[in-house]
């Protein structure tokens, strides 16, 4: 059998079948694999995460959860913890939920992943694109740069769009719909945001932590929400809370928009009755003052600023009172979208999951051909969910190939 993408997906698919005894050869575009897994993490490879069953499964999308529920459940974080534990990697938690290598290099997964290869009798070929991949009679023919490779199986594990310098530039999605396989629409995720808000990129080097960022669609309903760490850029924004929402912020083609609740924790009643009280006993203290105090002063300034609250507090009339809630409980700001694929940790989109079977990962379309990883209409936030579907769908198709 031939797997194609030494890919964190591909090489797991390829161990397992080269651990059933099938003679199998790994195809890698780039002169090296597992470019993506080497420089992931910052370079020490978020592996996975602690959570585990049902809350792992809801860490997906919901239209993606049902079909990934069998991998997951088959190879949950913790089996994977042991599969590189016993392949010389042992691994940690850290803060977020997040799984590391405890050597801290992303390198150590790689190199573990090919001795486990080579040591269950398979053959890499890298520096071996492949262009294209047919069915014939008793097998499938794939045309590489060195020739014709013939297999009785193909899984493909070509990743998505993202972070093209690394070899994946969706040659999978081609591919498959040569075998009659719907691709949905693809866009980049997991990436920084763009914003078109001066006030905003003038706070540029912030970071903030245990504040709410949501996106919106045009009609004001809310997508996603995220409480986790936000970085103001010069571009927008950045950081795991923004990433996050970057797959339903393309998805929106310019009609997202983000909203801010500063004080996620406490409601907006709460807040203005504190707000009352503090006016009444302290009139003379600036606006800002009402901000939470967790805030840095760059932001409460230009928060006041927003609302046209600037003034002393025994000064603040209703709409300015309002306004200043507003702006703490309910900031919106248009994002018009990513900074690309260049910059997407994931894509989002791909393999339509109908054509898949969740159990194998063959195609309902093409017998003897398996697709698996990032190629597929799956990804996840950040925190280690999309090697863990990568690795877990990859497995999959490794035990299933023939
Ligand atoms: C900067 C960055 C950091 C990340 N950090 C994390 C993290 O810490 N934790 C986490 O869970 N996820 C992380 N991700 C996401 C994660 O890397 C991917 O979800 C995962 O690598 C997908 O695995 P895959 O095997 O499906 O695809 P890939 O890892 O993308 O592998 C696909 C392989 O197929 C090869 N290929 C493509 N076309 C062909 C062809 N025609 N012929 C032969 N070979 C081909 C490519 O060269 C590539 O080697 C990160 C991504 C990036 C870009």
């Amino acid at each position: 059998m031939v797997v194609v993408g030494a890919g964190a997906a591909g090489l797991l698919a390829a161990i397992q079948a080269a651990r059933r005894g099938r003679a199998t050869v790994l195809l890698e575009k780039m002169p090296r694999p597992g470019l993506k897994i080497l420089i992931s993490g910052g370079g020490r490879c978020n592996l996975t995460t602690t959570r585990s069953g049902t809350d792992l499964e809801a860490q997906y999308p919901a239209s993606r959860r049902r079909f990934l529920r069998h991998a997951l459940r088959s190879f949950p974080p913790a089996a994977l913890r042991e599969f590189f534990a016993q392949a010389g990697v042992p691994s940690r938690e850290e803060d977020l939920e997040k799984v590391f290598p405890v050597s801290q290099r992303a390198a150590d997964v790689v190199t573990a992943l090919l001795r486990e290869f080579a040591a269950a009798g398979g053959t890499l070929v890298a520096g071996c694109p492949v262009r294209s991949v047919a069915a014939g009679s008793g097998g499938f023919a794939l045309t590489t740069d060195h020739g014709t490779v013939r297999a009785a199986s193909v899984v493909l594990a070509t990743g998505g769009l993202s972070y093209p310098k690394t070899g994946t530039t969706g040659d999978g999605y081609a591919f498959c719909r040569g075998f009659g396989h719907e691709v949905t629409p693809t866009h980049p995720a997991l990436a920084p945001l763009c914003v078109d808000a001066p006030w905003l990129r003038e706070l540029q080097g912030i970071v903030l932590h245990g504040v709410d960022l949501a996106v919106l669609d045009e009609h004001g309903r809310e997508r996603l929400r995220r409480r986790r760490p936000i970085l103001f850029t010069h571009r927008g924004l950045s950081g795991p809370g923004p990433m996050d929402l970057a797959g339903d912020v393309e998805e929106l083609q310019g009609r997202a928009v983000l909203r801010f609740d500063f004080a996620p924790d406490v409601p907006r009643e709460e807040l203005e009755r504190q707000w009352l009280a503090a006016a009444a006993a302290h009139g003379a203290r600036r606006a800002e003052s009402l901000l939470p105090a967790g805030l840095p002063d760059r932001l409460r300034a230009a928060l006041a600023r927003l609302a046209g609250a600037e003034g002393p507090l025994g000064s603040l009339g209703k709409p300015a009172r309002r306004a200043l809630l507003d702006a703490v409980k309910d900031l919106r700001v248009p994002a018009t979208g990513s900074l690309g694929y260049a910059h997407a940790e994931v894509t989002r989109g791909g393999v339509a999951l109908d054509g898949i079977d969740p159990r194998t990962m063959q195609s309902r379309l093409q017998p003897g051909l398996f697709v698996c990883g990032e190629l597929l209409d799956v990804d996840g936030p950040i925190g280690g969910f999309n090697f863990q579907a990568a690795f877990a769908t990859g497995r999959l198709a490794g035990l299933h190939a023939s």
